[in-house]
């Protein structure tokens, strides 16, 4: 890549694809167009010098066209998605995400020197069936098929990582995919209802130590185990596996498998007490186990997050918290 050659980050008003949108800024490339649906004013952050698209739903075709013009490299990250809780219950939102997905290859087909087109599949794609246990085997990439993926949301992403694969064989387009094994750090949703387990988590500790409650609501029995990819693992992973030559998806997560549980006393550490758990049965809680096989990136990169839960939690609790306090004091918050 040529430091003048134009990158198109999509969905960079949310997490992941801000942080990337920094990342590549900070890797010194000049032209990168950020695009969200949201007003800039809703972004979880922004980037100087970087060319903004805000208000831009990529659902509609003719505005991929217009985004991806002149692009050399796509990363694809846009998409309606959140925690268990709002996937259990926007099925039909999140399939309608494939929209995004079908107009952004074909726009990044058809305008003319696309080099790469990434694209951040998850690790809902996999058989739910093989994760009906908390002492669960970690995932390989083949274990999507037979397909079973999680009803709405894995359905979608499934569908559309076949979709940049046959982009690939009939049209040529270099397409690569991750899988992404829950994601999390500073500068990711942590309230409202979209937020995963580690930020609610540590909201919720966070809330129960100002406000002095002593209790914490969990999801489920807490014995659920899942493993959780800290920021810059994921970013790291991105850049490598699009600038690799592997065509076919790969894990991108971390193999630190842990219950929901542990993952609460990681955070009640951080915060230096301890709660009182009560335990919400009847909650969403997705599958029982899910971990990450990361054999293959090890073997075709050389490399896989490696970032321990408690190092990358303890910086995500910190930024928590200052929003916690920012939002009592009336300031802007990211959720
Ligand atoms: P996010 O919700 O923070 O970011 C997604 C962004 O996409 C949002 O800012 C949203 O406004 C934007 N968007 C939605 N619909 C749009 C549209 N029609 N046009 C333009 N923009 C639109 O989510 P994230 O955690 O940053 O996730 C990024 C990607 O990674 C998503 O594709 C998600 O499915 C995938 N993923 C994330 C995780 C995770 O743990 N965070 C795990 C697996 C996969």
């Amino acid at each position: 890549m040529n430091k003048d050659d134009c990158i198109v980050i999509t969905g960079a008003g949310g997490f992941i694809a801000g942080a990337l949108t920094r990342y590549y800024k900070e890797k010194g490339f000049n032209k990168i167009r950020a695009v969200d649906i949201k007003p800039l004013d809703q972004w979880y952050q922004t980037v100087e010098g970087v060319e903004n698209f805000p208000g831009c739903d990529l659902k509609i075709k003719e505005n991929c066209y217009k985004v991806c013009e002149g692009a050399v490299e796509i990363y694809q990250l846009a998409a309606d998605m959140g925690g268990m809780g709002f996937i259990e219950h926007n099925k039909a939102l999140c399939m309608l995400s494939v929209l995004i997905n079908t107009h952004m290859l074909m726009a990044a087909r058809d305008v003319g020197r696309v080099e790469r087109f990434f694209y951040s599949s998850s690790a809902c794609a996999y058989n739910t069936q093989l994760q009906n246990e908390a002492a669960v085997t970690a995932l390989k990439e083949e274990d999507a098929y037979p397909a079973m993926a999680e009803d709405g949301y894995g359905w979608e992403k499934l569908f559309s990582e076949r979709m940049c694969r046959h982009f690939t064989e009939d049209y040529g387009l270099e397409t690569r995919v991750a899988r992404f094994h829950n994601v999390y750090g500073p500068y990711g949703t942590w309230d409202g209802g979209r937020e995963k387990a580690p930020a609610a988590i540590c909201r919720k500790v966070i809330a129960a130590k100002d406000g002095g409650s002593g209790e914490i609501e969990i999801w489920g029995d807490g014995e659920q185990t899942r493993s959780f990819m800290y920021i810059d693992d994921c970013l790291h992973g991105i850049d490598m596996i699009t600038h690799s030559d592997v065509r076919e998806p790969l894990n991108l997560g971390s193999a630190e498998l842990v219950s929901i549980n542990h993952l609460v006393d990681l955070a009640e550490q951080v915060a230096g007490l301890k709660l009182k758990r009560n335990y919400k049965l009847d909650a969403p809680k997705g599958v029982r186990g899910r971990n990450s096989d990361n054999t293959k990136i090890k073997k075709l990169l050389g490399w896989e997050p490696g970032i321990p839960l408690a190092e990358g939690l303890a910086k995500t609790y910190a930024w928590i918290e200052q929003q916690h306090f920012d939002r009592k004091a009336g300031k802007r918050t990211v959720s």
